[in-house]
């Protein structure tokens, strides 16, 4: 079936806009100005109405579980009290039966917004409250402190006898009996009680997440959520929707790899090789983490954070165990991406893989993800390593608030080095590692464009010299990430013989003030030539 879709304005490249274009099994096969096409040619015509059309965009680090996952658990962040909590479970409960019938959990409540009666964790009798028959854990947003029922305390047999399991804590009341607070290790504990979700509870997860992407542009995913203990189940769901087409969102695997023996077991079971091809559902990369994070003062730095003398962040996987790890996914042909935050994180991880980088070529693409405090010594690496990138400039809109206090003015100049690198021919994909922020692209686009939070701090943008262009950032949105998956040959552009992935925006993103970026929705989303979302 041939598609005109015709009074568009589609972006191309910097400067250049299309008026039409005509689509046929999934590709693009034409474009040009209106009078370039006889809507005779077509078997359908869809009129744009002069609405601008970017290409589809790609969040080249996410992770889609996660953010199903909270979409399908109840959202305790806005209560203001104890009692709000309980009542909006309660209703929660009655009204998602399928969602809550095995266990209830959420990440989300938060003591520090509770404004009426007292200001304190939620405990086994709040909980009990809610249901008897079922395991219940509530996390706080922080993941650090949770509560659990009386259904939880008496599956796992905790008495007043039971010992403080190993890095966590077990809250007691004077007595000795547990409260039902768990902190840490022991909340991890108790959490195993849940054990792994159902077949059909990973399915509605993705799909919710996937279907949400979509809606706010984005067509395709490089999204991160499989590590070796769930890997079956989750291939399994994800292949089930893909066959039964009841899912359109491209999606490409990152897998998360904590150790050597994880890694061992990834490349000795069923991924025993990455699958390139394809153009829904791939395999992708092995992903490793070198550190922690900046608000946490865990991000491996070089020299020691400026407020918090002597410390130089968390080294999560020594040199020994990359070199080898790398080592391994390097051999069987596996791409590797590492989180890394600090420079030093960065430095390391460098130095691992130039190894396997040959005459300044990296076939495999070892890449970064994060990459956010860099000296000059990492950007030039960066550069002559032929390095990846996968930034979140959203990130920014938390990070203009701390990160100057955590390593000083000086480094500043050189990190979160969006047009820096951009300049220097680096491939950089953007994204938002949702559910860490919200997979919306548009406020990425807006943080990467003015590099100031969501309220226009700090005036002028956080080290201006490096605020993008906004096709600099619309291009490693769609073109940047498909490089990261080894598809910009197919996808990123709006071009002849490329796949008919596309969006159709509410306003003109490129006529509008910078502030106005970050509010762009999206009317019509096309995967493939189908239209698969519309507003
Ligand atoms: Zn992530």
């Amino acid at each position: 079936m041939k598609t005109l879709w015709t009074y568009g304005k589609f972006y191309l490249e910097k400067g250049k806009f299309a008026q039409a274009i005509l689509t046929e099994d999934g590709r693009i096969k034409k474009l040009g100005k209106l009078e370039d096409f006889d809507p005779k040619e077509a078997d359908q015509v869809v009129d744009l109405e002069g609405r601008t059309v970017l290409p589809g965009l790609n969040d080249s680090h996410c992770h889609m579980s996660a953010v199903g996952k909270a979409m399908m658990e109840v959202d305790l962040n806005t209560c203001q009290s104890v009692e709000e909590c309980i009542e909006k479970t309660k209703a929660f409960i009655e009204d998602h039966p399928q969602w809550t019938q095995d266990f209830v959990h959420t990440m989300s409540w938060n003591e520090d917004h509770f404004t009426e009666g007292e200001k304190r964790s939620l405990n086994r009798w709040d909980l009990d409250r809610m249901a008897t028959d079922r395991p219940i854990i509530l996390e706080r947003i922080c993941g650090h402190i949770g509560a659990a029922n009386s259904y939880v305390i008496e599956k796992m047999g905790i008495t007043k006898d039971t010992p403080d399991p190993k890095g966590g804590k077990i809250d007691r009341d004077q007595d000795g009996n547990p409260t039902g607070i768990f902190r840490e290790r022991a909340l991890e504990w108790v959490k195993s009680l849940l054990g792994r979700p159902s077949k059909d509870y990973v399915k509605t997860c993705m799909k919710l997440s996937l279907d949400y992407a979509l809606s706010v542009g984005i067509t395709s995913v490089q999204s991160n959520d499989m590590s070796p203990s769930n890997i079956k189940g989750h291939y399994e769901s994800l292949r089930d929707l893909y066959e039964k087409g009841e899912v359109q969102t491209r999606y490409r695997h990152q897998f998360c790899v904590e150790s050597k023996k994880e890694l061992e077991d990834l490349l000795a079971g069923e991924f025993q090789n990455p699958i390139y091809q394809g153009k829904t559902l791939t395999i992708g990369p092995v992903k490793m983490f070198k550190d922690g994070s900046l608000g946490a003062r865990t991000a491996l730095m070089k020299e020691a954070y400026a407020d918090d003398p002597g410390n130089h962040g968390v080294r999560v996987l020594s040199l020994k165990d990359q070199k080898k790890m790398v080592a391994m996914a390097d051999q069987r042909g596996f791409q590797v991406v590492t989180h890394v935050i600090g420079d030093l994180a960065a430095q390391e991880t460098i130095d691992v893989y130039k190894e396997f980088i040959k005459e300044g070529k990296n076939p495999l693409g070892h890449g970064l993800i994060h990459l956010q405090i860099t000296d000059q010594e990492v950007l030039d690496d960066v550069v002559k390593f032929d390095l990846p990138v996968y930034f979140q400039p959203i990130f920014l809109d938390y990070d203009v608030h701390i990160a100057e206090d955590r390593v000083g003015k000086d480094l500043m100049k050189t990190s979160y080095a969006f047009k820096t690198l951009a300049e220097r021919g680096v491939k950089i994909g953007y994204g938002t590692d949702a559910p860490v922020e919200d997979l919306n692209p548009f406020p990425c686009i807006y943080a990467a464009v003015t590099r100031q939070d969501k309220n226009g701090y700090p005036e002028g943008g956080f080290v201006p010299e490096e605020r993008v262009a906004l096709e600099t950032a619309i291009d490693a949105y769609s073109l940047g990430s498909a490089q990261m998956e080894f598809m910009e040959g197919e996808k990123g552009r709006i071009k002849e013989g490329y796949l008919a992935d596309f969006i159709v925006l509410d306003r003109d993103i490129f006529s509008i003030p910078d502030e106005e970026i970050k509010n762009v929705q999206v009317l019509k989303t096309i995967v493939g030539g189908q239209v698969v979302y519309e507003k």
